[in-house]
């Protein structure tokens, strides 16, 4: 049985016929599961007049009716969360336990959203001159876009939505052709929740729906998830046409240890981190900076962990770590391991031919390898590989360590592991990058909290979600304010003051 996913516009699935489609693999087992339907000029130009016809009502809808809404959907999502789970794994890979995981944390962001009201309060100054009053307010700012990446189909999409529509601006939302029928399926949800039609949109698509977004007049902000060098295009191409624009772009998250470390722990973390979804997590950890004289120690324990991992089909229970999103995708991270090899580095452990629960089955297979003896001249170190390939440099002081992962060019993430709380606090004081954990290796920030990190893993001003997603979906007017009595006649051409 194959699917066919199309268009969600102006609150119903999109009727059109498509001039173009893509397949929709299921990666356990390489088939073609179904189509979707990439967008062209027409469809990109009948998403946004659908998000532009709704936004003057959904803009000056109360804000108490804007929060029952999201609370509705926040509920529907709740009660729908393992289907949409099941919907993830099938089209993605990863493991069920781990997409609903991704679905609690866009879900946090949703129930930050519920707090709307309170999120949008102006200031107001009383009396800023004689009897003048100064107020500033948030307001929409019209239809935005959001341009998301495969590995979280859910979540990333979650991180924009619920903020941009809560301060009530609509929304075309470009979910990855890769895996596509989770974004249907929030629609459909939103729909039930009594979102008006329009507000909320899903475009599929490629580059042609993504260029056709970033060229709209009618689009006004546009947020991005995915790889450096679209993150890049987008960011220059969306500011060059006068839009507001985040870009996160991709990663290289190093995890430091520290020789007075627990190295069960780290252990347990480093493997737990790097192959997690296959390490297809843009906070996945893909170095560890070993400290001397831990290495050996620690690429012990780690060989021991990883030797227990199962890997397999991810509606299998007992499967801890899924198959890549596309053969093209396995293949290309495959080819770091001969690579890394050619240029120095050990294949500690080849994930190349792993034993999968119930078989093979022409899936995008690959088992949890390490290269050891990593340095930064290789392309395995230098390239954001994204699967479950984890690299292992040594070094001889924190300062060494401190040095290389401040000077990579990518900035997203990254955690020390040490006892020593003045080693930490002054890595996370000093330390090029992003977001940071302590002792915690995957350190994605609370919905409260705004995500993003530095570098080239984000081009533009705002990270998402938290306050800082509020303030990217709303434009701040001032207002200066008095109420005329008789006093106040007269011509006076100086400059405005206070008194
Ligand atoms: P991608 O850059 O290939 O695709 C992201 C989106 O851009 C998709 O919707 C895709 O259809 C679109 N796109 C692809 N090529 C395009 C082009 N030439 N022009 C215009 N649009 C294009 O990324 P991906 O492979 O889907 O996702 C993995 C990447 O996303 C990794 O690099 C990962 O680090 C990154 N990522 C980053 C974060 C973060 O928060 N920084 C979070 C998740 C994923």
């Amino acid at each position: 049985m194959t699917t066919h996913v199309t268009h969600w516009i102006g609150g119903k699935p999109f009727d059109g016929e498509a001039a173009r489609r893509g397949d929709v693999y299921e990666p356990a087992s390489g088939r073609v599961a179904g189509t979707v339907d990439f967008a062209g000029r027409e469809e990109v130009d009948a998403a946004v007049a659908a998000a532009k016809a709704a936004f003057p009502g959904w803009r000056d809808a109360p804000l108490s009716r804007r929060a029952q809404v999201l609370f509705r959907f926040r509920e529907l999502v709740s009660a729908h969360r393992g289907e949409i789970a099941r919907l993830i794994s099938a089209e993605h890979g990863k493991v069920i336990s781990d997409a609903a995981g991704e679905v609690a944390r866009g879900l946090e962001v949703a129930e930050f959203a519920c707090g709307i009201p309170h999120l949008l309060k102006g200031g107001f100054s009383e009396n800023v001159s004689t009897r003048v009053d100064a107020y500033s307010i948030l307001q929409p700012l019209g239809v935005a876009a959001g341009i998301t990446p495969f590995n979280f189909p859910a979540m990333v999409p979650m991180w924009m939505f619920p903020v941009a529509i809560a301060c009530g601006n609509t929304f075309v939302l470009k979910p990855s052709e890769k895996d596509p029928s989770a974004s249907v399926r929030l629609a459909e949800l939103w729909a039930e929740a009594g979102l008006p039609d329009g507000v909320f949109n899903v475009l599929h698509g490629d580059r042609a729906a993504v260029d056709g977004l970033l060229h709209h007049p009618d689009v006004k902000a546009v947020s991005f998830v995915g790889s450096t060098p679209i993150a890049r295009h987008v960011y220059a191409t969306a500011a060059a046409n006068g839009k507001r624009v985040q870009a996160l772009g991709g990663a290289k998250n190093h995890m430091l240890v520290l020789p007075d470390v627990d190295l069960d722990l780290a252990a347990d973390a480093a493997v737990s981190a790097g192959f997690g979804s296959a390490g297809e997590r843009c906070m996945a950890i893909s170095v560890v900076v070993a400290v001397d004289p831990v290495g050996d120690e620690l690429m012990a324990k780690i060989r021991e962990r990883v030797a227990k991992l199962r890997v397999g089909p991810g509606d299998d229970p007992r499967s801890e770590m899924g198959p890549l999103v596309t053969r093209a995708h396995r293949d290309k991270v495959a080819s770091y391991l001969d690579g890394g090899v050619a240029q120095g580095a050990t294949l500690a452990i080849d994930g190349r031919d792993p034993d999968v629960l119930g078989g093979a089955n022409g899936g995008f297979w690959l088992g949890p390898t390490v290269l050891d003896h990593v340095t930064p001249e290789m392309d395995a170190y230098k390239d954001e590989i994204f699967g479950p390939v984890l690299s292992v440099v040594r070094t001889g002081s924190y300062e060494e360590a401190m040095e290389l992962i401040s000077a990579n060019p990518y900035g997203n993430g990254t955690a020390i592991f040490t006892n020593d709380g003045g080693a930490a606090r002054r890595f996370q004081n000093e330390v090029e990058v992003g977001m940071v954990g302590v002792n915690v290796p995957i350190p994605v920030p609370m919905a409260y909290y705004s995500f993003g990190g530095w570098k080239d893993s984000l081009f533009g001003d705002s990270h998402a979600h938290g306050m800082e997603g509020v303030h990217f979906y709303t434009r701040t007017k001032a207002v200066t304010a008095r109420w005329l009595d008789p006093s106040h006649g007269g011509v006076n051409l100086g400059f405005p003051t206070s008194g």
